[in-house]
């Protein structure tokens, strides 16, 4: 049996403890994911996560999120197996060192697979299908395929530890020549996405532990170009002393969320190892074999469990942009319900998430007051005046009135505050 005790200085710090504990409760993920209907979880698949459409809304946002960067940052997503045979993981040293955290399957009698527990081998694997020249690289590879991990099932909970997850997961093949500008460019990245979502964040650069695998010139090289690129970056950054993977130096990015609480999601991390094993080569410029070295990346870390983060930061008050409940409109009496139908289709062909209200029967307040409390970022109220003059009357999820407006107007407005992920909610 754990037993555990929590002792204050004073009677005020108790009671602030205590408001904390509370809004801690308030803004749980699981409750939120519940209470908006997201996401459930089921004993037949522990650990893996059923995201109903609104869930699904938001997974498949920020998904496209990420992707709409790698357009402009010059990543290339591939789609690689789930299921791989031992051969590999033998290969990569993941049978040896990380085979308990496997799932394993066996197929026509003998031979025995693994669910991928993470994409590196898979892209090893295409980097080292054809020869590569120098002039392909750096190849940046992004792939959010599917990931288990056989975690403990008393581990497990909400989305913060889960058996199946999905990665913003990405791997960069570059020359050594090339590491400190794409380790600033994946710096910046970072710091793009977390501005989006009002995150502040540092850096930590974590260096060689021990024991560890390789040169101990190429680790003294690698953690120098991290820290100048870690420089050049020039946002604040601590050094975390032996805290490296056993395969090479990596940064860390711990955020802080709105109440205050770190996280660590995004990281970037030096392999030496792996294109070793692989033995990937490249041509060089002068026509000799060369290794190429291999980062590992990721912005969100995994959805799932940056969703749990998302959800509990803005206390399930979800900006529009990643908002699953972006519009309720609310007929009012005569024939607007008609109307009403058709300005939510409209604002459905424009991809947003609009409802009608169903609450027959309730007074325009009560239907007003669930709007609000199913967290919908706006309520149209439309009655026969909006719907002979082709208009809406809008309220934003604070309660301001923003008044009758024309409907290609508000459509307008909404579109443009949604595709710049802004945080503002008056238009
Ligand atoms: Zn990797």
């Amino acid at each position: 049996m754990r037993l555990f005790g929590v002792a204050f200085p004073a009677e005020k710090d108790k009671n602030e403890w205590e408001k904390e504990q509370e809004e801690a409760r308030r803004r749980d993920h699981r409750r939120i994911g519940t209470d908006q209907e997201l996401f459930f979880f089921n004993d037949v698949s522990p650990g893996s996560c059923f995201f109903l459409p609104k869930g699904a809304h938001i997974y498949n946002t920020l998904t496209d999120f990420i992707k709409s960067e790698y357009q402009r940052r010059g990543f290339n997503e591939v789609v690689t197996p789930t299921l791989y045979s031992t051969a590999l993981w033998e290969r990569s040293g993941h049978w040896e060192h990380y085979s308990e955290n496997m799932f394993t399957v066996t197929s026509e009698g003998s031979q025995t697979y693994a669910l991928k527990p993470m994409n590196c081998p898979a892209h090893c694997l295409m980097f080292e299908q054809r020869v590569r020249s120098w002039k392909e690289l750096p190849l940046r590879w992004a792939d959010f395929g599917a990931l288990h991990r056989n975690e403990l099932s008393g581990a497990l909970g909400g989305l913060t530890r889960v058996r199946r997850f999905c990665q913003d997961d990405a791997h960069i093949f570059c020359t050594p020549e090339q590491l400190e500008e794409e380790i600033v460019a994946c710096l910046d990245f970072v710091r793009s996405v977390y501005q989006v979502f009002g995150f502040s964040f540092h850096c930590q650069l974590s260096t060689r532990p021990t024991p560890c695998l390789g040169e101990p010139e190429q680790w003294d090289n690698a953690e120098q170009q991290l820290e100048r690129s870690l420089q050049h970056f020039g946002e604040r950054w601590e050094l975390n002393p032996g805290d490296g993977a056993f395969y090479g130096p990596k940064i860390d990015i711990q955020i802080k969320d709105a109440i205050g609480r770190q996280h660590q999601c995004a990281t970037i991390q030096l392999d030496f190892q792996l294109p070793i094993r692989f033995d990937l080569q490249y041509v060089g410029r002068d026509g000799q074999l060369h290794r190429p070295v291999m980062i590992h990346r990721a912005v969100l870390g995994s959805l799932e469990r940056m969703i749990a983060i998302l959800a509990e930061n803005f206390g399930g008050k979800w900006p529009l942009w990643l908002s699953p409940a972006q519009v309720m409109v609310i007929p009012v009496g005569g024939n607007s319900e008609s109307y009403a139908k058709q300005v939510v289709q409209q604002f459905r062909e424009a991809f947003f998430m609009a409802d009608l209200s169903d609450d027959q029967g309730a007074t325009l307040n009560k239907k007003i007051r669930s709007a609000q409390l199913a967290q919908y970022n706006y309520i149209f109220v439309v009655g026969d005046k909006e719907s002979e003059s082709g208009t809406v009357n809008v309220r934003s999820r604070r309660g301001k009135q923003l008044g009758r407006r024309p409907i290609e107007e508000v459509l307008t407005s909404l579109t443009q505050l949604r595709d710049t992920r802004s945080n503002q909610d008056e238009f």
